[in-house]
């Protein structure tokens, strides 16, 4: 884009606003053509039990941008501007087809091998306030579920608190629908924001995700407590808990102690294309022309 000249390099207040206006429209143009010409991308990273032998239980999808000239982008560079132009539902609700279509043929592989489905591994789907709170989104669900054959047990719909702030209603019922059919639900990013416990107390969730932040600063005795605080409070509602941004392996030894019973990080894994991430718990064999 060209920039404006003749001002001697001095921008004033109501011109920044508009170049970032322009920039935002810009941004949004391109996500339209994105979604047109299915620039995205799912990663997945794998989340495992603390335990002993480090099981791989599941992966979370995260969306990538693979933009024509900027390559990969990280969905903190556009999921902003897709929320606010309400791109984020046609996005989102193809994140969902995707993420359960990949996830019932790699299903379908692990159990051709002979796999329990005790031991299918399940996929955790980030889904946007904007998305959860559609008067169609359950119905969605429900279609992509039956569409694809994904096991819905092994189907997780991750949100954030930010849903129970903008219409705590509609979040129950949403919740309480695609329970029904077996979906679980986790509430991602605890601790941050509000963290109001009513959420908690009022809104079927079946796993709190510990934000990284809390991770993060685990060298500090109050992060710990807090730590302690959310893991006793989990336990006493049946809340699994997955926490989340491990980075070192102290890290992981300290929270599994502490009774922290699944996480993911860094340190455990990091996001990967689809077939490098399936490569984990498909066998050696099964490994080529995914
Ligand atoms: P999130 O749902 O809390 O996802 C976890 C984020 O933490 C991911 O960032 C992941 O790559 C990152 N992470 C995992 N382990 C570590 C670690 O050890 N250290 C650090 N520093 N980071 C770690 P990512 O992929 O950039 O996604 C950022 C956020 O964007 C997600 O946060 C989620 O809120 C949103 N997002 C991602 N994919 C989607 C999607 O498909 N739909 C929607 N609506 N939002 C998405
Ligand atoms: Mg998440
Ligand atoms: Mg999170
Ligand atoms: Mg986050």
């Amino acid at each position: 884009e060209a920039k404006s000249g003749g001002h001697g390099g001095v921008v004033t207040f109501s011109e920044s606003l508009g170049n970032e206006r322009r920039y935002r429209m810009a941004l949004e143009n391109e996500l339209r053509d994105a979604i047109r010409e299915k620039q995205f991308t799912l990663f997945y990273q794998p989340i495992f039990a603390l335990g002993e032998d480090r099981q791989l239980r599941g992966f979370e999808a995260l969306i990538r941008w693979n933009h024509p000239r900027s390559g990969l982008v990280e969905p903190g560079g556009f999921i902003p501007a897709a929320e606010a132009g309400g791109l984020i539902v046609f996005i989102g609700d193809w994140v969902l087809r995707q993420a359960c279509n990949a996830t019932a043929r790699l299903h379908k592989r692990l159990t051709a091998r002979g796999l329990a489905a005790s031991k299918l591994p399940y996929i955790s789907i980030n889904i946007a306030p904007q998305q959860f709170l559609q008067p169609t989104f359950s119905a969605h669900v429900q279609r992509v579920l039956l569409e694809t054959g994904v096991l819905p047990e092994l189907v997780r719909l991750e949100v954030t608190e930010g849903v129970a702030i903008i219409d705590p209603d509609q979040t129950r019922q949403v919740l309480e629908q695609v329970r029904s059919w077996g979906v679980k639900t986790s509430l991602d990013d605890f601790g941050t924001g509000y963290s109001s416990l009513s959420y908690l107390q009022n809104l079927p969730f079946d796993t709190l995700k510990i934000d990284r932040s809390f991770i993060a600063s685990m060298d500090d005795p109050k992060s710990r407590k807090i730590i302690r605080a959310i893991l006793d409070l989990a336990s006493n509602l049946n809340l699994s808990v997955v926490a989340e941004g491990i980075e070192t392996m102290e890290q992981g030894a300290l929270l599994r102690e502490m009774g922290c019973a699944y996480g993911q990080g860094f340190h455990l894994g990091r996001p990967l294309d689809e077939a490098s991430a399936f490569a984990l718990v498909l066998p050696e064999s099964d490994r080529t022309g995914a």
